[in-house]
């Protein structure tokens, strides 16, 4: 499969000429099954323009982590929503209260968006619970990890090759130990062993000491919490909004040395990762 990243930026669309190189738009990576199948990853800011590249496509699949603005934003401009020959199908967390097409249409419904859910031709809702599931030819497994809200990570396998997607998450939170016990490590089993973690990597551990519990990861805890998983390669996403290019640069600098076992990747807008 193939991965490329439209939206890597978290928490709020940060487009200007200092957020060009890493991105601007939120959360949205597309994946390419060996099928050629259209899986995106969140939709975010960056989905409208992924959108306009998927005309021919007749079948398109969006998992979402959570429901968070900056993963969902992106939805009412997607134009294959509102495409009747494209079948979507929108994957999130299940809620114990409202299903995931009646929390999307708070926001797909006035005042907040002029059109309602049920105006739209061909949308199918999925509540995932932590479980495992098929789409074309990729193997899916989604697990609840630690962040505000009921938030799933992925991990997509096919043929042996596995990508895992975490890209809110706070793994040392909730875990005296860390990073020394693995097994009671938010996300640990879903990362096992990837090919390539696409993790959130939001804050300087300066930042992170007044952000705890908000649910990202700081620069030192991901460079442990990639070590312990024994990822070959990690790709650094969900960038903070007030992060330029440069910082975002000295940051990677100074991950490089605390970077064992694996690549370490600038999760840039426009990269494509063959897995
Ligand atoms: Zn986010
Ligand atoms: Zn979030």
């Amino acid at each position: 499969m193939k991965a490329t990243l439209w939206g890597t930026r978290g928490s709020i669309a940060a487009a200007g000429p200092d957020t060009v190189r890493y991105g601007g738009d939120t959360s949205s990576v597309e994946l390419r099954t060996k099928n050629n199948r259209a899986v995106i990853l969140d939709a975010g800011s960056a989905i409208r323009r992924l959108g306009s590249t998927l005309s021919e496509e007749t079948r398109v699949d969006i998992l979402l982590s959570h429901l968070h603005m900056d993963h969902v934003q992106g939805l009412p401009f997607f134009a294959p929503l509102l495409d009747p020959n494209i079948e979507v199908h929108i994957w999130g967390p299940i809620s114990t209260t409202r299903t995931l097409r009646s929390r999307l249409a708070r926001y797909l419904s006035p005042p907040l968006f002029p059109v309602r859910v049920r105006e739209l031709p061909e949308v199918v809702f999925h509540d995932v619970p932590p479980s495992s599931f098929e789409i074309d030819s990729l193997h899916i497994s989604a697990d609840l990890i630690t962040h505000p809200g009921a938030t799933l990570g992925y991990r997509i396998a096919e043929d042996g090759a596995v990508l895992t997607y975490l890209p809110d998450h706070e793994p040392a939170l909730g875990c005296r130990e860390f990073p020394n016990a693995p097994e009671w490590t938010s996300g640990y089993d879903l990362a096992a062993n990837s090919d390539v973690l696409i993790h959130d990597a939001q804050y300087t551990d300066e930042e992170y000491v007044g952000r705890v519990g908000w649910g990202h990861t700081c620069a030192s805890q991901l460079a442990v919490f990639a070590e312990m998983t024994a990822a070959k390669r990690l790709v650094t996403f969900h960038h903070d909004p007030s992060h330029s290019d440069e910082m975002l640069d000295d940051i990677h600098e100074e991950l490089k040395p605390l970077t064992n076992g694996y690549e370490l990747i600038a999760g840039q807008v426009g990269l494509t990762i063959e897995i």
